[in-house]
């Protein structure tokens, strides 16, 4: 590797993670890699690109999203959590193509890169966001979803998820990889469960669900009642409850340990938290979209406590309704401080510790997440020139909690290439935002129809 192959980037604070903020520091990169952090006028490097009155950090994880809802965005408020899982899955089966669903997840992707996310963690029941993820140049995992709440659906249901996993891989990359999700306790039997972990052992694929999420959802699986109950019932499906939280019910399943990703576990007690580090499990917050929808506040402090991996997650932009990971972040902090009744029960700078190195230790990616020499050079940096941004007395702070909603990236590199510069995505297609939108028209459309 030689000096002028090295790139330099300055900026006027540079966010580690790792180590402390530095004032005035540069970050050199060399193709992939980064290959030095440190003070601005120490670095050597063939070129020097100056960001300016910017701040530097490690790009954002993005741990858990559904990027084909992407044009969904607005449609379904202010539904209850039932109504709103059940008009979003008529919309997509009945008005949105695979066509649509690959342009919401082309804007879904955009929309992460402007808003410097650099890694995304997708679910997804088609698998089309994998090809906009792997165009763009973004780096991602697509976790295919399986349902099956019919103990008589599991052979099916696997077998269709296994073509579906074959079928991506062949699309995967080194950058966007394949991975497994049985949606949630109440979409997925005891047995599917158990056929999915036991599938994903053997394949070593990385595994997510979503878990604990709402209350319903505890009263299905502990008692069998509720609106999940009375809905299978209604299938002819037989429901059972068992005594158990939907956490100790999944570690009955065999699929908690260390490759899988919790998504939400909202409603988790202590028990279930010492049950989710014991098995050296992970976990993605998302704290707005719990908010919106009312399902409430997880326990991260304990979880940090106990050792447990977490991550920040925006969700689909359907009950969000942007993809912004330091609003995500803040939403964390004011969260945490309002379920432990203190301030900074989650500080600015921890919170971002979860949308950069906690989001890659979740997703078992290692070097990524920190800017450190051996790192990948996944980097993105905000402008902080707004007249509110000084005086500085502490740049996470300043990130998280000052500069407001909405501002976009002024550089994001994902392995070492640059995709954004000052909140323009390179090469961004104009054509699919028009398509998405008529896409639209035809979910209103829809809507009017039915109503
Ligand atoms: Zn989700």
């Amino acid at each position: 590797m030689s000096r002028d192959s090295r790139v330099a980037w300055h900026a006027r604070w540079v966010l580690p993670i790792a180590h402390p903020p530095l004032r005035d520091g540069a970050v050199v990169v060399d193709g992939a890699r980064i290959v030095w952090v440190g003070p601005s006028e120490e670095a050597e490097a063939g070129r020097h690109e100056q960001l300016g009155e910017a701040i530097l950090m490690p790009g954002l994880v993005n741990a858990h999203t559904h990027l084909e809802l992407t044009g969904l965005r607005g449609f379904l408020e202010g539904l209850d959590f039932r109504d709103w899982l059940r008009v979003l899955t008529a919309v997509r089966a009945q008005v949105l193509s695979e066509a649509d669903l690959l342009d919401a997840a082309r804007c879904g992707v955009n929309e992460a890169l402007r808003a410097g996310i650099t890694t995304v963690a997708d679910c997804s029941a088609s698998g089309v966001p994998l090809r906009a993820m792997r165009d763009a140049g973004i780096r991602g995992r697509l976790y295919l979803e399986t349902f099956g709440p019919d103990p008589r659906q599991r052979d099916e249901s696997l077998r269709s998820l296994r073509e579906g996993v074959a079928r991506l891989q062949r699309d995967a990359s080194p950058l966007v990889t394949v991975g497994v999700s049985p949606h949630a306790p109440y979409t997925v039997s005891e047995s599917l469960y158990a056929a999915v972990a036991e599938y994903a052992r053997e394949e070593r694929l990385a595994v997510a669900t979503h878990v604990a999420e709402s209350a319903a959802e505890t009263a299905f699986v502990r008692d069998g009642t509720g609106p999940f109950a009375d809905r299978l019932r209604a299938r002819d499906i037989p429901v059972q409850g068992t005594g158990l939280s939907s956490i100790a019910w999944l570690e009955r399943t065999g699929l908690l340990d260390s490759s899988v990703l919790l998504i939400h576990a909202i409603h988790a007690d202590a028990a279930d938290v010492a049950r989710v580090a014991a098995h050296g499990a992970h976990v993605v917050h998302c704290p707005i979209s719990n908010a919106k929808l009312g399902q409430g506040i997880a326990p991260v402090r304990a979880m940090r406590e106990a050792g447990i991996a977490v991550a920040l997650g925006s969700d689909s932009v359907a009950s969000n309704d942007a993809m912004d990971l330091v609003q995500e972040a803040r939403q964390a902090v004011l969260l945490q401080s309002l379920h432990a009744a203190i301030p900074d029960a989650l500080s600015a700078s921890d919170a971002l510790t979860l949308a950069t190195q906690g989001g890659a230790r979740a997703l078992n990616m290692d070097g990524l997440g920190v800017l450190e020499p051996g790192a990948v050079a996944d980097l993105c940096a905000f402008a902080i020139d707004a007249p509110e941004a000084a005086p500085v007395y502490d740049p996470t702070v300043l990130l998280v909690h000052v500069l407001g909603a909405g501002r976009r990236a002024r550089l994001t590199m994902v392995d070492g290439n640059v995709l954004v510069r000052d909140g323009v995505v390179l090469g961004e297609d104009p054509s699919v935002r028009v398509r998405v939108n008529t896409a639209a028209e035809r979910v209103v459309a829809w809507r009017r129809a039915t109503e």
